[in-house]
């Protein structure tokens, strides 16, 4: 008997540990909400001052409201560029936090990748020739239909091409180049014998830069890792690009991998599924486990 109440005690324990723990969980989730929703405002509610900031900066910069000496010149020009920085890092938090609670929507409409890269290569190619850094592209008349968010395949590609031109000494070069390839087999065992030969885009952006150490190669996809994070550090940036990439990616069926060599630079190889092979995109990237 006295067993039995031992049983019926321990049962009863039990119950209420879970039920704490329920109750935890619901605060803890409704805790992580209001924290992604207090990320999507703040970053929302700084958005508008700043392009302010930025806008007349830039108009000053530019000498419309008088000849600035070489010193104001000097401030207005550190103005702007802290500007352009910190409106990266919200907008980048802006997608982490969309990312996160699993609302970044896609919007799929029929994709020529020569077109996407066409267009990224043109956004960035005073970036580069600013820096005195060759912006190749070799996309030998690619013709691919991706079932795609061209928008969202846009940034990817210029985060890619940014960081590449970025991390490139003056006179170096970059390299965008697309090819259509047979992919890999469907996972479904059989279906490659049913279904056309799946067909991928690949991708590749190679620089002549300082290139990416093995031993980070996994790292920098992850949120705010930059391979060298000291206060010295002489490039920009948020290390939030790479993290944003990579989900933009395999929510289209791809993947994202480096070949890197810190003798010859860095080369991101981006996969992704033609039209043909893929059904359809779903209309949100997933959210991370
Ligand atoms: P960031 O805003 O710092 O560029 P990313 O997520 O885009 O953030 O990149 C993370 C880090 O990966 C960078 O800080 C840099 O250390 C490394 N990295 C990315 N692209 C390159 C490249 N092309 N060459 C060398 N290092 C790179």
């Amino acid at each position: 008997k006295l067993h039995l109440y031992s049983v019926r005690e321990s049962y009863r324990e039990l119950e209420e540990k879970t039920r704490r723990l329920e109750q935890a969980l619901t605060r803890l989730k409704e805790l992580d909400r209001l924290k992604l929703n207090f990320l999507a405002t703040v970053s929302h509610e700084l958005r508008t001052p700043l392009t302010s900031i930025i806008g007349y900066s830039e108009m000053l910069g530019e000498g419309i409201a008088g000849e600035l000496n070489e010193e104001q010149a000097e401030f207005v020009k550190t103005i702007h560029g802290k500007g352009e920085q910190l409106l990266a890092l919200i907008m980048g938090l802006l997608d982490l936090s969309k990312l996160e609670s699993g609302t970044m929507s896609l919007r799929e409409s029929p994709t020529q990748i020569s077109r996407v890269l066409g267009d990224v290569v043109s956004t960035l190619a005073p970036v580069a020739r600013k820096k005195e850094v060759d912006l190749v592209l070799d996309d030998d008349g690619v013709a691919c239909e991706l079932a795609a968010d061209p928008e969202r395949l846009r940034q990817v590609f210029v985060n890619l091409v940014d960081n590449a031109v970025k991390f490139t000494p003056k006179g170096g070069s970059v390299t965008l180049r697309a090819r259509v390839v047979d992919g890999a087999d469907d996972d479904e065992p059989g279906a490659a014998l049913l279904a056309p030969v799946r067909r991928d885009v690949v991708v590749s952006v190679a620089d002549t830069g300082i290139g990416i150490p093995p031993v980070e190669r996994a790292k920098v996809f992850d949120a705010f890792y930059q391979v060298d994070s000291s206060s010295t550090r002489e490039y920009g940036g948020t290390g939030l690009g790479l993290s944003i990439v990579k989900r933009i990616v395999e929510a289209h069926g791809g993947t994202v991998r480096i070949e890197s060599n810190e003798a010859t630079g860095a080369v991101f190889v981006v996969t992704l599924p033609s039209a043909q092979s893929r059904r359809s995109l779903p209309s949100r990237v997933p959210a991370a486990l």
